[in-house]
C-alpha cells in the first residue's frame, strides 16, 4: 500500500523518506507490538513513536527525564500541526488541569510527561479513562543503575506493562553497549520486545586525542580551527569550567561557562544563548547536554578524561548533527587517569559497581592510546564491527610512528621497582633524569642504581612512556588511588627481555582539522 506512515512522514512533518531503520519501527509498534530502540544521538527517534501515536487511536503517551526537551518537542509538533502536550512541574494546576481534560476528551495526539509525574497513583487512574495509543519510554538508559543518568523512577515504570499489557511499549536510547542493552530490557520488561539496533556510526564527526601537554593552550590552538562557530568543551570540574571559560573569553572567544553549581536562571540564559546565537562555545560538566538538540555544532572537546566511553560517545554525539563535518577532540594525560581511578577507588559504591567501573575506564584508556583507527575501537566496544579503517580520525590520517621502547621501558620498570613501588610517575622520572631535590633525598633515591640513567628523554617524553606502559597493562596504578606505579605480571617479560615494546612517537601534531580560512 501507498502506506498512511509514508504519506503521515510527508503531509505532517515534510520528510520525503524514512531513514535507516525508522519504517520498519513505525510499522511494527503501529501494529501494536513493543520495541527497543537502539540508534545514536541525531539517528530520528523521536519519529520512531511520534508516527505510530499517530496513526494509531488514542494518545501516545511520552516518559521524557527533561523538561527543556520535552517543551521544545512540543513546541515543534504544534508547529507542525500535531495535537502535543506536556505536564510537568513547571504547569500551573490550572493548565495542568486543562492538559487532562484534553487527553480525556480525545483531542491529544501525544501527551509528555516527566516519569514521577506518570506514577502518581491520580495519574495512573487518569490514564484509565483515557484511550492511550501507546508508551514511549525516551532516554530508556536512565533505567540502568551503571549509567551516568540514572532516573529511579525509571525502575517503576514496569507499572506500565503491567496495568495495561495491551497497549505497546517502545524504549529508546542512544546509548549502546550491550550489557546496558541487556538492563534495559530486563529493567523494563522488553526482553520480548523486537530490538532495532542501528549503526552507531557517526561518519562526519572526526576522531582525534591529544596528549596534555599545555591544556589551555593546546585547546586554543585547536579552537583556532574553528573560529566563529559553536561547540562545547567539557570539564570534569566546576572549577575547572569557570576557569576554562574565563581562559577563553580572555582570548576573545565567546565562551560561557554551565554546571549545577550556577543559578538556574544564569544556567537557562547561557543555555539559550548556546541554542539560539551563533558562535557560542559552552564550557561545561557533563550537567549540561543531554537532550540539547543543536545540529550545528560544530565540535566537542574534552579537556579532561569523560567518564567511559559510552559515555564519551554520547557526549561527542551532540556535534554534527546535520551530517556537516564536526570534530571530537580529546586532551588528555596519565594524571586524569589517576584522579578518576582515584575516584573509583575513594567512593563508597558497592566491590561490583568499582569493577565495573575500572573496566570502564580501561577500555577508555584503550581508546586513548590506541594507534588503531579509532572509529573503529569505539564501535567495537559497543559490538558493532566496522570493517576498515575509516580515515576520518587522527590515526587514520597520520597513522602515528612508532619507536622501539624496549630498553626506555626496561629501565623505567626497573626504576619503579628499585623505588619500591611507592610512587607516581612524577616522582620515578625525576629519579630516571638524575634530578637532585629534596624528595629524592628525603628517600635516598639519588644513591638508587637507577638514578640518572634515563637522561636521554626528556621529562615529557618520559610522561609518554608511562602513560602508555600503564595504558599496555605494562605497569599499573595502585586500587588505593595514590597514584603510585606497581609493575604486573606483563612487566617481568620485558624486564627479563623477553618482549619487545613498541611505543608511539609523541611527535607534536597539528590540533583539530585544516580548514580554509573564512573570509
Ligand atoms: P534523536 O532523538 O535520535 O537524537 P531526533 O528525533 O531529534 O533524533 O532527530 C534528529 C534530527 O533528524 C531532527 O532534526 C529530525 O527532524 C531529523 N529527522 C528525523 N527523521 C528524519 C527523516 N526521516 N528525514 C529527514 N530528517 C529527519
Ligand atoms: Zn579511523
Amino acid at each position: 500500500m501507498p502506506d498512511a506512515s509514508l504519506h503521515q512522514l510527508r503531509q505532517v512533518f515534510g520528510f520525503e523518506a524514512f531513514r535507516g531503520e525508522q519504517a520498519a519501527i513505525v510499522a511494527h509498534v503501529t501494529a501494536g507490538n513493543d520495541a527497543l530502540v537502539l540508534m545514536p544521538t541525531g539517528g530520528g527517534k523521536s519519529l520512531c513513536y511520534q508516527l505510530p501515536a499517530l496513526l494509531r487511536e488514542g494518545c501516545g503517551i511520552v516518559v521524557s527525564p527533561l523538561i527543556a526537551l520535552m517543551q521544545d518537542q512540543v513546541e515543534a509538533l504544534r508547529l507542525l500541526g500535531v495535537r502535543a502536550a506536556f505536564l510537568n512541574s513547571t504547569l500551573d494546576g490550572a493548565t495542568a488541569a486543562s492538559i487532562e481534560q484534553e487527553l480525556l476528551a480525545g483531542e491529544l495526539d501525544l501527551l509528555y510527561v516527566a516519569p514521577e509525574r506518570l506514577l502518581t497513583p491520580r495519574f495512573l487512574s487518569l490514564l484509565d479513562r483515557a484511550r492511550i495509543a501507546l508508551f514511549a519510554i525516551d532516554e530508556a538508559h536512565c533505567v540502568s543503575q551503571w549509567g551516568h543518568d540514572f532516573r529511579r523512577e525509571y525502575r517503576e515504570l514496569t507499572v506500565l506493562h503491567e496495568r495495561w499489557p495491551d497497549v505497546p511499549r517502545i524504549a529508546l536510547t542512544a546509548t549502546a553497549d550491550p550489557p546496558t542493552q541487556v538492563e534495559i530490557a530486563e529493567r523494563l520488561q522488553l526482553e520480548e520486545a523486537r530490538r532495532f539496533v542501528s549503526s552507531f556510526d557517526r561518519p562526519n564527526i572526526r576522531y582525534a586525542v591529544v596528549q596534555k601537554d599545555n591544556a589551555i593552550r593546546q585547546l586554543r590552538d585547536f579552537l583556532a580551527g574553528h573560529a566563529g562557530e559553536a561547540g562545547i568543551v567539557y570539564c570534569l570540574s566546576r572549577r575547572k569550567v569557570e576557569k576554562t571559560a574565563a581562559a577563553l573569553v580572555d582570548l576573545g572567544i565567546d565562551a560561557l561557562p554551565y554546571h549545577a553549581g550556577l543559578d538556574a536562571e544564569t544556567r537557562a540564559t547561557h543555555q539559550r544563548r548556546f541554542l539560539r546565537e551563533d558562535g557560542v562555545v559552552i564550557v561545561a560538566t557533563i550537567a549540561f547536554g543531554m537532550g540539547i538538540d543543536k545540529p550545528d555544532v560544530r565540535f566537542v572537546a574534552h579537556l579532561d578524561l569523560p567518564k567511559s566511553l559510552e559515555g564519551y560517545y554520547q557526549e561527542t554525539g551532540r556535534a554534527g548533527r546535520d551530517g556537516e563535518p564536526a570534530d571530537a577532540w580529546m586532551c588528555q594525560g596519565l594524571g586524569d587517569v589517576v584522579l578518576l581511578r582515584q575516584m573509583i577507588e575513594q567512593s563508597d559504591s558497592g566491590e561490583e559497581r568499582k569493577r565495573l567501573e575500572r573496566r570502564k575506564l580501561d577500555a577508555l584508556v584503550a581508546y586513548c592510546e590506541t594507534m588503531r583507527c579509532r572509529r573503529q575501537v569505539l564501535l567495537s566496544s559497543f559490538g558493532e564491527d566496522y570493517p576498515r579503517p575509516c580515515g576520518n580520525c587522527d590515526n587514520c590520517l597520520e597513522p602515528a610512528e612508532t619507536w622501539d621502547a624496549t630498553v626506555a621501558a626496561q629501565k623505567a620498570l626497573s626504576c619503579v621497582y628499585r623505588s619500591g613501588q611507592r610512587f607516581g610517575a612524577a616522582h620515578v622520572i625525576d629519579v630516571l633524569r638524575g634530578s637532585d631535590n629534596e624528595r629524592i633525598r628525603q628517600f635516598g633515591h639519588d644513591r638508587l642504581s637507577t638514578h640518572g640513567i634515563g637522561s636521554e628523554l626528556d621529562a615529557r617524553a618520559w610522561r609518554s612512556v608511562f602513560r602508555q606502559l600503564v595504558a599496555s597493562g605494562l605497569l599499573e596504578v595502585d586500587a588505593e588511588g595514590y597514584g603510585s606505579l606497581r609493575l604486573t605480571d606483563a612487566s617481568r617479560e620485558v624486564l627479563t627481555g623477553g618482549r619487545q615494546v613498541m611505543l608511539r612517537k609523541e611527535a607534536p601534531r597539528r590540533s583539530g582539522r585544516e580548514r580554509p580560512s573564512r573570509g
